[in-house]
């Protein structure tokens, strides 16, 4: 038994119990067998489900928001936006997911060659709560329409947020077990993936869990999708817009309260313009309002829960004794973390060199262009930066010297329908969204007629 406590003033939400071995299997063997009728659909008939879906996300987006923010602290107004993005997720593969999974004919010596794009059965999915329905949608939308079953292992402290996405799907009129919640433990994961059932599993979040469940795939051969952790670096040149750049890099890393793992979470700005991005970027990060995540004018709320508070003083302190110092905020309560700018920082400090999953930034400064190229890469992840300048003609000419998944330039690095999403390095491997992602889950036959 667990209770889910709200981050923001710690009144009890809900006790949940996690599914035993036996109701586990029962719910595999259903996904299964669900998933035998659902691969021979054709595509549009499954679209037809998401259509409905659509419709139950906007009936109950009210719902969803709230639960979102009073489970894991997110400002309504974010939640509201999450809810929001799920939708033109839906509406990106309505509008183009036949044609992604259209057979692809290829000119070859025989008379006849194409390649069809077959589901594979049951994927399991293992989410994070700090874009509770976001996570989920982006694995499992592409995952369905694709024709396979999903079965979702939802992280434990937004519990509540599964049981509604579920019931979007009950609501949807999908057949019964091609959504389904796997309400356990992270310890009952291997169990599932062990069992022969499950096809594939996609993950996002930490580097232990991830190297667990991918560890776990390889061992029974399962296809596996890791979204893992990022330190994004945003690099300000020198001939970069301020006034544009710094109201992007106030919300690149300060949004969904730093919980992000696409967010900012090194800025490296040129010598010469330092002292200017600093005032107004101080100035901006002073007038963030924190406060109830129910209220719509906060932008900064709790952390999804007090230990990932602790974690962030922690890499800071550390830091901070290392030599850096803090300019503003540094402080905690309780799941509260004061949007926090460092300066002295070096690269051998955890505020630099470990994933900071809250809001704290140090701001470095570079001399030349190769210095902050060298700096972006010195990090073990390899998620995504974003590059601010006038002169994009020749950014784009840089773009291979990146060693990420993404390159936004002007831009905060952001997931979108249309555009694959993933990492190098040990930010994962795999791809969502887009057609990549459709293409994640499926077998790609190929077919050759003499
Ligand atoms: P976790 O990685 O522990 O949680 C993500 C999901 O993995 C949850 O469903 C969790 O379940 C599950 N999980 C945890 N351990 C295992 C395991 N051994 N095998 C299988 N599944 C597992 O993240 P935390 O909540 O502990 O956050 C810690 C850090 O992870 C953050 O500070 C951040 O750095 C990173 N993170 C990154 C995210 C991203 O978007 N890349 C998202 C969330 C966190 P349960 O909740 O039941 O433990």
């Amino acid at each position: 038994m667990f209770s889910i406590v709200n981050p923001f003033n710690k009144t009890f939400l809900s006790e949940h119990q996690y599914f035993t071995g036996a109701h586990v299997k029962k719910i595999l063997q259903n996904s299964s067998e669900t998933a035998e009728n659902w691969s021979s659909t054709n595509v549009q008939h499954r679209l037809n489900f998401i259509k409905t879906l659509v419709f139950a996300l906007t009936k109950s987006q009210q719902n969803l928001a709230e639960r979102c923010s009073l489970e894991m602290g997110k400002p309504i107004k974010q939640s509201h936006a999450e809810v929001e993005k799920c939708r033109l997720l839906c509406e990106y593969y309505l509008k183009n997911a036949e044609e992604y999974l259209k057979n692809k004919q290829i000119a070859t010596d025989g008379t006849e060659s194409f390649v069809t794009y077959e589901p594979l059965g049951v994927i399991l999915g293992v989410m994070p709560w700090n874009f509770p329905y976001w996570q989920v949608f982006r694995f499992a939308i592409p995952a369905i329409v694709a024709g396979n079953t999903v079965v979702v292992k939802h992280a434990s402290n937004v519990a509540g947020c599964a049981i509604l996405i579920e019931e979007l799907f009950r609501d949807a009129g999908f057949p019964d077990g091609v959504y389904t919640n796997l309400l356990i433990a992270g310890d009952q994961v291997k169990e599932v993936i062990d069992n022969p059932v499950i096809s594939g599993v996609s993950v996002t979040g930490s580097e232990k869990a991830g190297t667990s469940v991918a560890s776990a795939a390889a061992a029974q051969v399962k296809k596996a999708v890791l979204e893992l952790g990022g330190s994004n670096a945003l690099i300000v040149l020198e001939d970069a817009d301020l006034e544009a750049t710094v109201p992007v890099a106030i919300n690149a890393r300060f949004q969904n309260t730093g919980q992000s793992c696409i967010a900012a979470k090194r800025f490296l700005v040129h010598s010469s313009i330092y002292d200017a991005f600093m005032e107004q970027f101080i100035k901006g990060v002073a007038e963030l309002k924190s406060g109830d995540p129910m209220n719509e004018d906060t932008y900064i709320g709790p952390l999804a829960r007090v230990d990932l508070a602790e974690d962030v003083q922690k890499q800071v302190d550390d830091s901070v004794a290392m030599g850096a110092k803090i300019v503003i905020g540094g402080k905690r309560s309780n799941a509260f973390y004061e949007p926090t700018v460092l300066t002295n920082v070096t690269p051998d400090m955890p505020v630099f060199k470990d994933e900071v999953f809250g809001p704290a930034v140090p701001v470095v400064p570079f001399d030349t262009f190769e210095e902050a190229v060298e700096l972006s890469n010195k990090t073990e992840f390899g998620l995504g930066v974003s590059v601010f300048t006038k002169d994009v003609e020749t950014l784009k000419t840089k773009i291979s010297l990146f060693k990420e998944g993404a390159v936004f330039i002007n831009a905060m690095v952001k997931s979108d329908p249309a555009l694959p999403f993933g990492g190098v390095k040990r930010s994962g491997f795999g791809r969502e969204l887009a057609k990549e992602g459709l293409l994640e889950f499926v077998n790609v036959k190929t077919v050759y007629i003499k």
